[in-house]
Parts: structure tokens; sequence; C-alpha cells
């Protein structure tokens, strides 16, 4: 019996379980499918505080982790694959074994949506992103192009014009479902050009470890083109982390997790931290921010409970 079980390794689930272990909890870190989450997945961070020349992404969280380990947190290699939050203690199977907790911090983040192109996984982080705020900076004076049509998308296009000497939005249909505001926005500014009833069928070019261009299909006529790109910005969704808990917690219509306040679920003893709740900031210091609230409201509530 736990008496602290947090879900994911990323930013969010490495932080409570720094909290977490200083507060003596002994906690068990289920470390996902992800190991690391999202910043295992970029390549230099420079808006995490505390790094001046900036910190390879992998080895931030590795830190993080080991900074958990050194006070005594637990990692378990393994996917949360069912869970029961009916009664207390909660009980989570972790690939083929059963694991048993008073309470938990679910912070298993929520994974970009990717394309699914030929070459897409193996150039993430070599030009190839799901984050401007964190990677448009590399971007200065290059050709970026973003996928999307929502407010991402636009959010993220407007964002990278400070970057980029062109932004090339490619939306696969010629109607947007962001907000008309976001929408003109887009439309009004110089740098961006939009480009719509658009796909992308590859981008290249993975044996050179570098985002040099991409090639077009436009839907409606069939025609295709290669257009020379550098950074490629994929703003099409997330898909929070929560299947397992369906119908057992509360969630949004997307899966999100609700936040009942500060670090809260519907369930009683069970709080979130990251980007399975935050659908707004998603960064690597307002997950550890909320990592590490989660923490001191379990501590709290085990505390209360006598713990
Ligand atoms: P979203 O609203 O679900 O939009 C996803 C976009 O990606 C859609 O335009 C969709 O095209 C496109 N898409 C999905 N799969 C695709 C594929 N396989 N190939 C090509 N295109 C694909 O997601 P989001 O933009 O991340 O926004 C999520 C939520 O957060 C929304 O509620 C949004 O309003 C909110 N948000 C708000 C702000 C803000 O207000 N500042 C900023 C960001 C996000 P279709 O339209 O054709 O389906």
């Amino acid at each position: 019996m736990h008496d602290l079980i947090i879900i994911g390794s990323g930013c969010a689930g490495n932080t409570a379980a720094i909290y977490a272990a200083r507060a003596n909890l002994k906690p068990l870190v289920v470390a996902g499918h992800e190991p690391g989450g999202q910043l295992s997945l970029t390549t230099l961070v420079e808006n995490f505080p505390g790094f001046p020349e900036g910190i390879d992404g992998p080895l931030l969280v590795e830190n993080i982790k080991k900074q958990a380990e050194h006070f005594g947190a637990e990692y378990l290699h393994g996917t949360v694959v069912e869970a029961d939050l009916s009664k207390r203690p909660f009980r989570l199977k972790v690939d083929n074994e059963w694991q048993q907790a008073r309470t938990l911090i679910i912070a298993s983040g929520a994974s970009a949506r990717w394309l699914n192109l030929p070459n897409e996984q193996k150039l993430i982080g070599h030009g190839v992103s799901s984050c401007a705020t964190c990677d448009g900076f590399f971007y200065r004076g290059k050709k970026i192009m973003v996928i999307g049509g929502g407010d991402s998308a636009m959010e993220e296009a407007n964002f990278l014009t400070r970057f980029g000497e062109e932004v090339a939005l490619v939306h696969r249909r010629d109607s947007f479902r962001c907000s008309k505001i976001m929408l003109e926005r887009a439309r009004n500014n110089p740098k961006i050009k939009l480009l719509t009833d658009v796909v992308v069928d590859d981008v290249y070019d993975a044996d050179k470890h570098m985002v040099t261009g991409v090639k077009l299909r436009n839907v409606k006529t069939d025609e295709t083109w290669e257009r020379d790109v550098d950074g490629f910005f994929v703003a099409i969704g997330h898909i929070p982390n929560t299947t397992p808990y369906l119908g057992q917690i509360e969630l949004d219509p997307d899966g999100y997790i609700v936040s009942k306040g500060g670090a809260r679920t519907s369930v009683t003893g069970v709080f979130h931290a990251g980007d399975v709740q935050d659908r707004t900031y998603r960064q690597a210091i307002t997950a550890s921010g909320a990592g590490c609230m989660a923490a001191i409201e379990a501590e709290r509530f085990l505390e209360a409970e006598g713990h």
C-alpha cells in the first residue's frame, strides 16, 4: 500500500515526486508510455528559469527525476491500463500488476496529435515541433509552416511571425473552426500566407536530420507540389491521457480532467497536475508548478487523515 502514486514522469509528475518525497511520502511514480513526457521530445529549452544558456529538454526532465530519486521517490516502468477510483484505497493496474494507494496524482499529460507522415516522427526535435512557444525562437529569419485550422494553429502562426520571414498556414478545409477574431488577425498579418484545402503528404529530410521542405497536396484538385520549409509546426490538437479514468472522474468533453480548485478533482484524494488538466499554458514551468501544488495538497490531505 502506497501513501501516494504519481502517474506520469514529465515535469508535472517529477516535480510532484520531489515535493512528496521530501515530505516523506515515499511516492511511487508510474513512468508512463512516454517517460519524461513532452520534454523528452524537444531539444533545447530556453525558457525554463535557472538556465541562462538553455538546457536540453530530455536532460532537464531527467535531472528533475534524479532530484526526486535523491529524496526517495521510486519509479516504476509501465503504463496505467486500468484504474478503480470507486473506493479507497485506489487501485491501479500497471501493465499486469495491481498497485494500491491512499492518494493519487494524475500527471499523465496530453500527447500532441501528429499527422502520421512517413518522416514526421524522425524529425521531431529537428525542425518538426508541436510547440511554437518552445521552438519558435530557433527559426529567426526562416521559413515556417503551421498545420491546423483551430485556435492553436492561429495563435502559433501569429506568434511565429515574430521570428520567421514567412509563415505558411496549411489547413485541410477552406473554412476554419478557430474563433473569428483569431482568423482575422491571421488574415491581416502580412507575413502569414493561408493555404486552404491543402494537406501535407510528407516532410523532408530525415537523412539530413533537419527539415528542408514538405510535399503538399490540394485535396480538391489532387495537384501536388513541394515547398521549402525550415520549421514545421503541427497544431492539430492534443489528446489528454485519461482513458483509464473515463467514467470515474469528471472530464470535460475533450477528455481533460476538470479541476475542482487547486489541484483537486471530482474524486476526493485524487489530484491533477500538468497538461492532463491544462489546455491553456502547457509549459514545462507551469506543469512543474502544478506538480508542486498537487504534492502539497496530497500531503495535507494525508495528514488530515492521520497518515
Ligand atoms: P482544435 O480546435 O481541435 O483544432 C484542431 C485543428 O486541426 C482543426 O482545424 C482540424 O481540422 C485540424 N486537424 C485535426 N486533425 C488533423 C489532421 N489529421 N490533418 C490536418 N488537420 C487536422 O484544436 P486546438 O486548436 O488545439 O484547440 C483546442 C481547444 O483549445 C479549442 O477549444 C480552442 O478554442 C482552445 N484554444 C483557445 C485558444 C485561445 O483562445 N487563445 C488558443 C488555443 C486553443 P478540421 O477543422 O478540418 O477538423
